[in-house]
């Protein structure tokens, strides 16, 4: 007895460092053996030490639970704040250690648990519990953003688009469908329940932000904006139905005669020289074809429309025709005068021999050129030719069909001729005057 009381003693005594040594041993294999382990035999260890757990706590005895519980009371009501702070500092770092060593599988399997952990702690509190849970990230959140520093911002900035690009880039079609709708309904929602201040707001915030960038972008940028945004309004115009048709040509008009409505007399005049200018413009760098096809369409155009026009828009047509008429005779000058009645004695010459020409009957005992026929024909060839119009080149005085005329009332000819004063002018003394009446006289 007393020799094995001795034994334990001395056992005891001996083993005191040497268990130290030995429990080091056998947490420092635990620690080898939990880093190699995989993820299925860390389930299974810990689940096993939770039933363990769970079934010494079954058989533990009504005192035993008093104590056990009563102990973890004493320490946590014993532990003055100072000392709490210092643990769960302690607590945290070592939490941090853990994270900053963890490999990759480690990091997923974690967050994998924290996830379900927190799910199935959301999914169980209360209303309250989660409005103050929400109000405390809300509170962490602000505190985070606001003590951020402009590195700190930048960086979570590009690492929440970096994401965001990441999701957009292996997106699916279905996914993107379903993105947008979500997105368009968020949308919806939001400005149908916006106040008329928000919407101040909204509006001026995205007008400057729309400033700032047109007035940043580069040539290469604006370039390729307008070509996108071309491309889109094409392809829209190219699948739009007629109803739609119809409602936008309605929505553009109502715009431009609220925008004619009120505008200012300068914004008129600014809009009056615009449009003339782009006109111009056109016009002196169009093509023949171009000019062509133009003066077809209005014709086309002018047709139509006078087709179609009922007596009262005819009359107020001629009305305002006849205004502007009178209004360019008040303002011609001489030179002007003289050429425009010159034009009109060309014509009514034209008109009267044709006229001469349908008064006799048929007679076939007649000269050749009184018989109908004959007039017929030559009636229908001075009706092609009066058909042509006629410009007097102002220079020169001659007569030409309009093809042969530049765009002013000076012939080609007399355009080309830089010299002064030109060879066929009236100051070069090319001017024979006033045709004599014998002259004036057409002759078949
Ligand atoms: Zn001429």
């Amino acid at each position: 007895m007393e020799m094995l009381k001795n034994q334990t003693e001395k056992k005891n005594f001996i083993n005191e460092d040497e268990r130290r040594a030995r429990l080091d041993k056998k947490n420092e294999r635990a620690r080898a053996k939990r880093r190699t382990e995989t993820e299925l035999d860390k389930r299974k260890r810990l689940e096993k030490r939770n039933e363990k757990d769970r079934a010494r706590r079954r058989e533990e005895s009504t005192q035993d639970k008093k104590i056990r519980l009563g102990k973890r009371k004493l320490i946590s009501s014993e532990e003055s704040p100072q000392k709490r702070v210092t643990r769960l500092e302690d607590k945290s770092a070592l939490q941090k250690k853990h994270i900053q060593n963890e490999t990759a599988v480690q990091r997923v399997s974690r967050l994998a648990y924290v996830s379900t952990l927190q799910k199935k702690r959301r999914a169980a509190e209360s209303s309250e519990e989660r409005a103050i849970r929400l109000e405390h990230d809300n509170t962490f959140k602000k505190k985070q953003l606001e003590s951020e520093s402009t590195e700190q911002r930048t960086a979570r900035l590009e690492h929440i688009s970096n994401i965001q690009k990441k999701r957009l880039d292996t997106e699916s079609a279905e996914q993107r469908d379903a993105r947008l709708e979500y997105v368009n309904a968020l949308q919806k929602k939001r400005l149908d329940t916006e106040s008329a201040e928000q919407r101040d707001a909204r509006l001026e915030y995205v007008n400057a932000l729309q400033k700032k960038r047109l007035d940043t972008e580069s040539a290469e940028q604006r370039t390729a904006r307008l070509e996108h945004i071309s491309r889109i309004q094409k392809k829209r115009l190219d699948t739009e139905s007629a109803e739609q048709r119809a409602a936008r040509l309605e929505h553009v008009n109502a715009l431009q005669k609220k925008r004619l409505d009120t505008e200012s007399a300068e914004q008129r005049a600014a809009r009056l020289e615009h449009v003339n200018a782009l006109q111009k413009k056109r016009l002196d760098t169009e093509s023949a074809e171009q000019r062509a096809a133009r003066l077809e369409h209005v014709n086309a155009l002018q047709k139509k429309r006078l087709d179609t026009e009922s007596a009262e828009q005819r009359a107020a047509r001629l009305e305002h025709v006849n205004a502007l008429q009178k209004k360019r005779l008040e303002r011609e000058s001489s030179e002007e005068r003289a050429l425009r009645l010159q034009q009109m004695r060309v014509f009514q010459q034209k008109r009267e021999a044709v006229q001469n020409m349908v008064q006799s009957d048929d007679d076939s005992t007649a000269p050749l050129l009184q018989q109908t026929f004959a007039r017929t024909r030559m009636m229908k060839f001075h009706e092609e030719l009066s058909s042509i119009d006629f410009n007097i080149c102002s220079v020169c005085l001659e007569t030409f069909s309009g093809a042969k005329m530049t765009k002013s009332t000076i012939c080609q000819r007399c355009c080309r001729d830089k010299k002064d004063p030109k060879l066929y002018s009236t100051n070069n003394n090319m001017d024979p005057g006033e045709v004599p009446i014998e002259l004036q006289v057409s002759t078949q």
